[in-house]
């Protein structure tokens, strides 16, 4: 996953269907991304584990040992890019291989830490899916060549001052100069800087997200293909790089602030599938796209949001697993269990709260990957048909990320409370757990994803009111209550004269706990509640019984 997180929120406005079946029907769900026929599944499955085999074998060749520094882990997915066992394209041409190879960088780098799987994603999903959703056909085969050279790219949205809010804010400006027939890329200002760049130390290429301006006219954020580096691995002239500094976890990832002090860039450098400028300077739009360029740029983040929940979700699976086969043959003394001179009397694991806590766990996670799974299914049936998602698939994929982070988040911080020592010490995992950290504002930050969840909901009521229908369709009783009482709230707010900025952050405690509601909905209509997933695996028994 990325540790990058941006205000891009949805895409759904005036697109086509995505095809996806209403929530709840999870027959049809779960038959999404599979081929039609016994026989056509049966070669994919195949086909499937072999990629899965050979994959996961180069995997555990590049991560056999910790990278030395920064370089030599960049110089490892520089290989695995030139490998070429996941392509570049794969992200729209088998998207279900993509998501995976997400999750086995996840398991199987658990040792060293997020550096890498967030280099990864990085190239894979922002950098290369970038020009992917953007380029024109000079682009896609320059994308092709990078490939088969191993080239590694960033991508620089975030700007120091605009942090989670990159995307509604982006003050670094590309000005078209007739004159010149060039672009010239400006950060106007310290706070324009863009900030913690993933592999910007280490990167060729950058894929640089700036207000593109045209006759002296702001056309909004668009995405530049920028070399950061000459072939002698020069700074490009102008292009300004700083270290962001020793961070708590992956250290084997490099992340940049970078100044542009006036770049020049060739007209060819901006993403051009869906947009021009012409020689004159005068800004086109090209083949009926609805959507901004900012959400189109987004695109990339909806995938990126469901890697992120699943390498959260991964992680906190490898950290349970791992910690409960310690727990299982690790004995300790507990009264009831065995006289004082005893020397074990039960595992560590059959202690009760322990026992409690992975039952609970247990359940959660199966509830938890099915839900996942789903919404992979549908993202990656949208993606194959070159669609964009609806607006019900974009609300899902927030969901997902926003829960799967949370429940790692927590479900982590409680087994590290009740492991005594075992949780102190390096190459458990537990050193690594900052990266969950790095998924709450990662693509799109959870906080910023729920105040949009609980926007959606108010304005739901409002609907439902003015229809005269008592319950928005699709809400449960519990949100549909929670979000009458957010909207009388703002009401109140209003008649004293409250401006709705203010208003909303008068309630914001309201707001989240309606955004909480509304999202465990989602997954209960997608999946089932979590009554539909008790049958946990744990087996030991009681203390007290052994
Ligand atoms: C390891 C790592 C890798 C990264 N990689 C990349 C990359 O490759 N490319 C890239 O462009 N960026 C990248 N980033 C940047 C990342 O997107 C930002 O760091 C992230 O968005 C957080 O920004 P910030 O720390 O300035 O948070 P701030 O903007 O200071 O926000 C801090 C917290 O305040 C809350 N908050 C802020 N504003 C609001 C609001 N309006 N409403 C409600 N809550 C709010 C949120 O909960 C947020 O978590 C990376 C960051 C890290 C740490």
């Amino acid at each position: 996953m990325s540790g990058s997180g941006y205000a891009i929120l949805s895409s759904a406005r005036g697109t086509r269907t995505s095809g996806i079946p209403p929530p709840g029907d999870r027959g049809a769900m779960s038959t999404l991304s599979q081929p039609e026929s016994n026989s056509e599944r049966g070669v994919a499955d195949v086909e499937r584990a072999k990629w899965r085999a050979t994959y996961s074998a180069t995997l555990g060749q590049v991560l056999a040992t910790p990278a030395a520094d920064v370089r030599d882990s960049a110089e490892r997915l520089s290989g695995l890019v030139r490998a070429g066992l996941l392509k570049f394209s794969d992200l729209r041409e088998n998207p279900d291989r993509f998501f995976e190879a997400h999750r086995l960088l996840v398991n199987h780098g658990f040792e060293q830490g997020p550096g890498f799987s967030i280099r990864f994603t990085v190239e894979y999903n922002l950098f290369a899916g970038t020009v992917l959703e953007l380029g024109g056909p000079a682009h896609l085969a320059a994308l092709e060549r990078m490939q088969a050279d191993g080239t590694l790219g960033c991508f620089a949205l975030t700007e120091r001052l605009a942090g989670v809010n990159s995307g509604l804010v982006v003050q670094t400006t590309a000005t078209w100069l007739p004159e010149e027939a060039r672009f010239l890329l400006r950060t106007p200002h310290d706070g324009a800087c863009k900030n913690w760049i993933s592999q910007g130390l280490t990167a060729t290429k950058a894929v640089v997200v700036a207000d593109l301006i045209t006759r002296g006219t702001s056309r909004g954020p668009h995405a530049f293909l920028v070399d950061l580096r000459d072939a002698h691995g020069n700074p490009t002239p102008g292009v300004v790089l700083g270290d962001m500094g020793e961070k708590t976890t992956g250290n084997d990832l490099d992340n940049a602030n970078i100044r542009f002090d006036d770049v020049w860039l060739a007209r060819e450098t901006l993403l051009d599938r869906h947009c021009d400028v012409t020689p004159a300077g005068d800004y086109t739009h090209r083949g009926g796209e609805v959507l901004s360029n900012m959400e189109l740029i987004g695109q990339r983040l909806f995938t990126g949001r469901v890697a992120v929940a699943q390498g959260a979700h991964e992680f906190r699976r490898r950290l349970f697993r791992r910690t409960r086969s310690h727990n299982d043959a690790k004995p300790c003394w507990a009264p009831g269990g065995g006289s004082h001179s005893a020397k074990t009397t039960v595992m560590l694991s059959a202690v009760p709260q322990l026992r409690a806590l992975y039952a609970e766990a247990d359940a959660s996670e199966a509830r938890m990957s099915a839900f996942l799974a789903a919404v992979e299914a549908a993202l990656c049936n949208v993606l194959r048909r070159g669609e964009r998602p609806s607006a019900a698939l974009v609300e899902a994929v927030a969901a997902a990320k926003v829960k799967a982070v949370d429940e790692a988040i927590d479900f982590c911080h409680r087994l590290r409370q009740e492991v005594g020592s075992y949780a102190l010490m390096a190459g458990t995992g537990f050193e690594h757990t900052d990266f969950l950290q790095c998924c709450k504002f990662a693509e799109g930050d959870s906080r910023i994803l729920m105040m949009k969840v609980a926007r959606d909901r108010v304005k739901s009521v409002a609907a439902a009111k003015q229809a005269e229908r008592p319950v928005p369709d699709g809400m449960s009783p519990r949100e549909a209550a929670a979000a009458a009482e957010l909207a009388r709230g703002l009401s109140a707010s209003a008649a004293r004269g409250v401006k709705p900025a203010e208003a909303w952050e008068e309630h914001w405690v309201n707001a989240y706990a309606l955004a909480a509601v509304a999202i465990e909905n989602i997954v209960t209509r997608w999946v089932g509640g979590p009554g539909a997933f008790t049958q946990s695996t744990w087996r030991s028994q009681a203390a007290s019984k052994l």
